[in-house]
């Protein structure tokens, strides 16, 4: 391998660490991909104890990645605006960083491998791009309020080199509402069926602990709607093998007896229908 592709190989590689969340283990992720808002879930390290690992959306349109809390605010409407004015507050900001990515690795990638690729203009667009991306960071940062902004400390950072003023973004979305339940995050943004979904793990879960937001999680689906038996409804069987499933992740068991151990060792229920 040539130095210069050593060098392109190394950008990347940083690009990704530069994505990387570390985030508590009590934290839950929801990321737009595509214009579809999903849950992540990050992945927790040294045995559960953490912290938690989450990938941002790495490729243009640079989608936002929300960190929220596994149990926090149901308030669902502030989820919508605090998500929709960080959204507005980094549209040149993404945009900006949109252009640099394309620079530096599109740009990038000719210089390695292309020897008619002119080298200075791209150089100089990849830097003058990164000036646009820190000047766009610095308006966003006036835009959001007070409890919304990034700490300076952070912001020079990730302004001090190319490859990280890709992910400024990140620093807005990852203050946008990370006292936010899960579940609110997922009614306030994701598909109806992802957020139908998101809502009936998090009843099971609150039910099946016995503690927990259980009341607050029952107004929540009563007034978005979803009536209380989604509890009670049996998974689709997959086949005849399947006798019974766990009542949190609604996954298949071939025996009455067993017990989901991704679920805490939650006792399975058999299947009434048959
Ligand atoms: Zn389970």
């Amino acid at each position: 391998m040539r130095e210069a592709e050593l060098l392109f190989l190394a950008a990347v590689l940083l690009y990704i660490y530069e994505g990387l969340f570390v985030l508590p283990t009590s934290t839950a992720v929801v990321q737009r991909v595509w214009r579809r808002w999903k849950r992540v879930d990050p992945l927790v390290l040294r045995g559960g104890r953490g912290p938690a690992l989450a990938l941002g959306a790495l490729l243009p349109p640079l989608g936002p990645t929300v960190p929220v809390a596994v149990m926090g605010s149901h308030d669902v409407a502030a989820v919508t605006d605090a998500i929709a004015l960080t959204v507005r507050a980094t549209r040149h900001l993404r945009f900006a960083e949109s252009l640099l990515f394309i620079a530096i690795f599109g740009g990038g990638a000719a210089m390695v491998w292309f020897d008619q690729a002119p080298d200075v203009p791209i150089l100089l667009a990849i830097a003058w791009l990164w000036v646009l991306c820190v000047a766009s960071s610095l308006d966003a940062r006036r835009e959001v309020p007070e409890t919304q902004r990034p700490p300076w400390k952070d912001l020079i950072i990730a302004c001090a080199s190319p490859l990280s003023a890709l992910r400024l973004h990140d620093l807005f979305f990852k203050r946008a509402c990370p006292d936010a339940d899960i579940t609110a995050a997922l009614l306030a943004l994701a598909p109806p069926h992802v957020a139908r979904e998101g809502l009936r793990l998090a009843l099971a879960k609150a039910r099946y602990s016995g503690d927990g937001p259980l009341p607050a999680l029952e107004t929540m689906a009563a007034d978005w709607g979803y009536d209380a038996g989604m509890l009670d409804a049996e998974p689709e069987r997959g086949g005849p093998e399947d006798l019974a499933f766990c009542p949190i992740c609604l996954a298949a068991f071939s025996r009455v007896d067993a017990r989901c151990n991704t679920c805490h060792d939650v006792a399975v229920r058999a299947f009434k229908t048959t």
